[in-house]
């Protein structure tokens, strides 16, 4: 459980809260949208302990109220999300919310719902929800967060006040990962792949990598090499696992990022950092002398596909098999996409 002035690196978010708080002019619903992971419900979580608390305006984090909340069980408190085995928020679930929401608070002088993730709402639930976005009631507050805030609809956008959350910094990461009980070596190494995201980092560190880091090598072998031909076998071993290319490109798309992010930062000692540690030869081998310009080629060629893969429904070998061409730099090269097509 964390208080409003324990959340990380969200000071821009949080300082926007407590001047409203400190002025009296909370407005009746906020939009927190940011990248998930990145503490938007802690921080929901937090506003509810600091409306709550009964000792302190910026919520103690201790007393029966606050410990209340952080369990899920104050009565004017309220966190909606997707029941157990489902992907959406229904009508019924906000209706229900609602019957709850605008009535008289129980035991303070307010009363908070959070819906999180707030694009989980099917269209019926969001337009359900209009009418409560309407009408401010004075002590009542809502917060959706999400980290798409296009799968909302406009009409809810519009009557919320939007709060940006950024990503965190690697060592929060790092930090936070520590204290969840990992060791320092591990916890540097995932926060590499996280990007800023506890939810990437645990998703990383319950997956298993290997096939996923042996997709990285072979792209970036085929990508380096004088010819493909081991890569695209590699590639053809995929043939019809989507979500594994799909993984393998993220993780893909992260490390390169990674690298030139370590770049920017001055650091040309790759070969030291954790990430390059983990890999086999190929990489290693670019993260001492690939350019900036040929990895940000990479990256453009493997957001390309990734996007070919899940927006236009592409077959995922053949989106791969073409991005390995543009970043051999032979993008316009047809014969090798016939060829993976197969
Ligand atoms: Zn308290």
């Amino acid at each position: 459980m964390r208080t409003l002035s324990q959340i990380r690196d969200q000071d821009f978010a949080i300082a926007t809260l407590q001047r409203a708080m400190a002025a009296n002019k909370l407005h009746h619903a906020y939009l927190f949208e940011g990248p998930a992971g990145v503490g938007k419900r802690t921080t929901a979580q937090a506003l509810a302990m600091a409306l709550l608390c009964a000792d302190d305006a910026q919520g103690c984090g201790q007393c029966r109220n606050c410990r209340r909340v952080h369990t899920g069980n104050h009565p004017d408190f309220r966190a909606l999300a997707p029941l157990e085995g489902k992907s959406v928020i229904s009508i019924e679930q906000i209706r229900d919310a609602e019957r709850w929401f605008v009535l008289p608070p129980h035991e303070s002088a307010r009363k908070l719902l959070l819906i999180a993730p707030a694009d989980a709402m099917t269209e019926p639930a969001a337009n359900a929800l209009l009418k409560t976005l309407e009408e401010p009631r004075r002590g009542h507050y809502i917060i959706l967060s999400t980290a798409m805030s296009q799968g909302l609809l406009p009409t809810v956008r519009s009557r919320c006040q939007r709060i940006r959350f950024g990503v965190l910094a690697n060592d929060t990461v790092v930090d936070l990962l520590q204290q969840g009980g990992l060791d320092a070596a591990e916890a540097r190494w995932l926060a590499e792949l996280a990007g800023g995201s506890m939810v990437k980092a645990a998703q990383y560190r319950d997956a298993d990598l290997a096939p996923r880091l042996a997709f990285v090598s072979a792209i970036l072998d085929g990508a380096t090499r004088r010819t493909p031909e081991t890569a695209l076998m590699a590639i053809e071993s995929l043939r019809g696992d989507r979500e594994g290319v799909q993984a393998g490109l993220e993780l893909l798309i992260q490390l390169l990022a990674e690298w030139l992010w370590q770049r920017a930062a001055g650091d040309t000692d790759a070969a030291k950092q954790p990430l390059t540690q983990r890999l086999d030869a190929p990489l290693q081998q670019m993260a001492t002398s690939g350019t900036v310009r040929a990895v940000a080629q990479y990256i453009a060629a493997a957001h390309h596909a990734m996007t070919a893969i899940k927006r236009n429904n592409m077959n995922p070998q053949l989106a791969v098999e073409a991005m390995l061409m543009a970043m051999r730099g032979r993008s316009t090269d047809a014969r090798w996409v016939r060829t993976g097509a197969r």
